[in-house]
């Protein structure tokens, strides 16, 4: 069996999770690509195995139970899972709490968080028999502060919050560490566009005037080096923002 070890990437079709998945590929890594979009997942896998990477493309919805626990099963070729890395995610709608449509929430939640525990689950016992795993969930900046429109967005990712702090507790004495990266403004390609359900003006205004703010490569940047620590090193929450933005609601924009 291959001793190459394997990392488990969700949402690796777009933003953060293409990113990551260049990054852990290039520490040495043997990136299993996930997400809905086949075909982006499987464009990506070539451009990585191109390079000399070890790239698997695997089409999944992280909400479908099923689906997820044929991926864990899928797996067992490759050997323990040594990395799960928890991206696949996102916002639906900036609606008031007062008139939010409670789907946006539920399908908000579904994602953000049963998606997590689903993933989470089923790979648990790989992560755990490889020694020396680790779980990195992709939280937010909003999953610790609320903000004005923000409501289902910021319920789902407390949820993703309290899901790597009750795992973390509850794993101790267990050779798997849990790492969450809580992101600020990240400027990606599909993030606010789908979050403003395609509306280009709205999409681009979250980032208007704002000089740099964070790219998916970034955010990468800081996983990789998260989950490349020794193992006895948890990185137990690491907040990372651009420069431009002190909290949720303070960013500098420059007119
Ligand atoms: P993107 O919209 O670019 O990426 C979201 C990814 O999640 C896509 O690859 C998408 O793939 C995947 N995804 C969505 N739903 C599902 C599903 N049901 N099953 C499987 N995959 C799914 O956003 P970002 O890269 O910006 O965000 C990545 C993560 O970081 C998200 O969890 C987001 O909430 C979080 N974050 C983002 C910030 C930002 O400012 N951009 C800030 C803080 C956190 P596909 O559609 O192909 O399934």
């Amino acid at each position: 069996m291959s001793t190459v070890p394997t990392a488990v990437i969700t949402g690796a079709s777009s933003g953060i999770g293409a990113a990551t998945a260049r990054r852990l590929a290039a520490a040495g890594y043997r990136v299993v690509l996930t997400a809905r979009r086949k075909d982006r997942i499987e464009a990506l896998a070539a451009e990585l195995t191109e390079a000399g990477h070890e790239a698997v493309p695997y089409a999944l919805d992280v909400t479908d139970r099923a689906a997820v626990e044929a991926l864990a099963a899928s797996l067992d070729r490759y050997g323990p899972v040594r990395v799960l890395v928890n991206n696949a995610g996102g916002a639906l709608g900036t609606e008031p709490v007062a008139s939010a449509d409670p789907a946006d929430w539920r399908s908000m939640y579904e994602v953000n968080v049963l998606g997590v525990l689903h993933i989470t689950q089923a790979l648990l016992p790989a992560l755990t028999a490889s020694g020396d795993g680790t779980v990195v969930v992709l939280s937010s900046t909003a999953g610790l502060a609320t903000y004005e429109g923000g409501g289902g967005y910021v319920a789902a990712k407390h949820g993703a919050h309290v899901i790597a702090e009750t795992l973390r507790l509850e794993l101790c004495g267990q050779p798997v560490r849990v790492i969450e990266i809580a992101p600020g403004m990240v400027k990606t390609e599909e993030f606010a566009l789908t979050r403003y359900r395609g509306d280009q003006d709205k999409a681009a205004a979250v980032y208007a005037g704002v000089a740099e703010p964070l790219t998916a490569d970034d955010v990468a940047d800081t996983v990789t080096w998260a989950v490349t620590r020794p193992p006895h090193v948890n990185i137990d929450l690491l907040v990372v923002r651009p420069r431009a933005q002190a909290s949720n609601y303070k960013v500098h924009r420059e007119s």
